[in-house]
């Protein structure tokens, strides 16, 4: 048998080196950089298509990568923090935490903001709180945890966006630093929690250098003919627009220079608020020197000012299609910086958003198709009245977050008031409501009458620590908040279908229309760099993707 096992070893080697040597060409990318575009729909892709400026932006993913063309949310609520958790840990709110942006948190009995930490400081801002930040709410691992526990720590990890969550979430626990933009000062700033006192000195000279002021005196100008966007797009101003600009400031051109020196939060409003997230990233990628050695690195870029531009004036509107054109650029500018600093090849990228959104309720009602607002203050406004009516106390309702109703056990035991009481006199007032489709008791969704995929969603969503006791469903084209502007946050398709693409060093070209979710992302970038998937990681590995 071992003379039969060695004779066989003597012939395959022989056979191998008849052959010529293969060259090495599944290297491992030197540098993967995630994109995460803050509120993008899937079909904006298409709908935009004709009207890039450049093939090498969006386009590039989708002409020379692949594109996973139905690429789902597995989970509610849909949004910013659930999303960038999701992509990053491949799990969902019920293993990863992040059940909000903020949460009621039913064992501190207050709301938690998803990645505050009272015992870190803030890093380049004096004073404030905008850096006692970190990312010790998220339960689970990231794929740059992974990456550095894959690599003994050697590999860098980063994250840049506008807005905190959208830095320090996807750059994971183990990052090396994430920096976000404080629209006080109008500086991209930090946490103690990644270990220095101070910003490092690539980052000091972009914010002395005020790019914000610069944008400012630019204004807002479409980057295309008038025409185009009468042509693609709903009026260019509408009652039911929001004003972040200003109540006099309604259309194009904006002008922007009154904000100069003060008010750095309107910038996130405008797409120059993408611009100042790729400054900071090419700065750090050219100055930490990412994906210069063979030990593959993370750069997590998040885009936030189309959720600013999207929730602002919808997603049929001369502002998001002007936001996208002048993105597009970006990306171009983005994909050539990382060929010329990695090389070509040398690097992956995939792009996705952390939720989509839903068409302004009143453009929608316009058009005669089901639309509606309804808001968290409002819900617990009226169960309140409905208790004090049955002569009940109202504080027996603690919170009214994200769709979630908190009870108050506390005082629901020293009042004698059962569960089932509560729930019965909730779900009749709210599903006589318009607006609304169902009401669910979270402990029993497994037993609701609903939709199988749908349930299964709402328990990816459900941590018990975290999330209320009722649930209410609303109908299709009903959005949270006031009738200016729109939202996002429900399994409908307008949340919840998003885009994924992908680009570079071990991606197999294609169209996949295959139905996929969000969670596969961490599981398809941890195949491709063959390292463990994050810990809580319930999503496949997207095979069609892989070479
Ligand atoms: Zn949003």
């Amino acid at each position: 048998m071992r003379l039969l096992v060695l004779f066989s070893f003597f012939i395959v080697s022989l056979n191998l080196s008849a052959q010529k040597p293969t060259p090495v060409t599944n290297s491992k990318p030197k540098l993967v950089v995630g994109i995460v575009v803050d509120q993008m729909r899937w079909d904006y892709i298409n709908n935009f298509k004709p009207y890039f400026k450049t093939q090498n932006g969006f386009l590039k993913f989708v002409n020379e990568g692949a594109s996973c063309n139905n690429n789902l949310i597995s989970y509610v609520p849909t949004v910013t923090a659930c999303g960038h958790t999701a992509v990053y840990t491949g799990a969902t709110p019920a293993i990863h935490g992040i059940t909000g942006n903020s949460w009621y948190d039913n064992v501190l009995q207050r709301v938690v903001y998803c990645t505050e930490d009272a015992s870190v400081q803030s890093v380049g801002v004096e004073n404030s709180p905008a850096g006692k930040m970190s990312p010790k709410n998220v339960w689970t691992t990231t794929i740059g945890d992974e990456l550095k526990l894959a690599t003994n720590f050697k590999s860098k990890v980063f994250g840049v966006s506008l807005k905190d969550r959208g830095a320090i979430i996807p750059a994971g626990h183990s990052a090396d630093a994430a920096y976000w933009y404080d629209s006080k000062t109008g500086k991209f700033i930090s946490s103690s929690y990644y270990g220095k006192t101070s910003l490092p000195n690539w980052l000091n000279a972009y914010n002395s250098s005020n790019k914000v002021d610069s944008f400012y005196k630019l204004g807002w100008a479409l980057s295309l003919p008038k025409t185009v966007y009468e042509a693609n797009c709903d009026t260019d101003e509408n009652d039911y627009e929001a004003n972040p600009f200003g109540i006099d400031a309604k259309g194009f051109p904006y002008d922007l220079k009154k904000f100069i020196g003060k008010e750095y939060g309107k910038i996130s409003s405008t797409p120059y608020g993408n611009n100042l997230v790729f400054d900071v990233a090419q700065q750090l990628l050219i100055n930490e020197k990412l994906g210069t050695d063979d030990i593959t690195d993370l750069l997590a870029v998040s885009f936030s000012s189309p959720d600013y531009i999207g929730h602002a004036f919808g997603p049929n509107s001369w502002e998001v299609l002007d936001n996208y054109i002048k993105l597009d650029e970006i990306l171009a500018q983005f994909f050539a910086l990382l060929d010329k600093q990695v090389g070509k090849n040398n690097y992956t990228v995939f792009l996705t958003a952390d939720h989509a959104v839903a068409p302004i309720p009143a453009y929608a009602q316009k058009h005669k198709m089901p639309a509606g607002a309804i808001t968290d203050n409002g819900v617990k406004t009226d169960i309140g009245k409905m208790l004090t009516a049955k002569g009940l106390n109202p504080s027996l309702i603690s919170a009214v977050t994200e769709y979630n109703i908190h009870f108050n056990h506390p005082l629901m035991d020293s009042l004698g008031v059962s569960q089932e009481k509560l729930v019965t006199l909730i779900t009749n007032l709210l599903e006589q409501k318009n607006d609304i489709l169902q009401v669910i008791e979270l402990r029993k969704t497994a037993m609701a009458p609903f939709p199988q995929e749908i349930r299964e969603r709402i328990i990816n969503g459900f941590a018990p620590q975290r999330s209320g006791d009722l649930l209410f469903i609303t109908k299709s084209g009903v959005v949270g908040g006031g009738y200016k502007g729109t939202g996002h946050g429900v399994f409908y398709n307008y949340d919840a279908h998003i885009p994924l693409l992908w680009y570079g060093n071990g991606i197999k070209k294609g169209q996949i229309n295959s139905i996929n979710y969000m969670t596969d992302i961490a599981p398809t970038v941890t195949t491709l760099l063959g390292i463990q998937m994050p810990s809580g990681t319930l999503g496949k590995p997207i095979l069609e993707v892989l070479k």
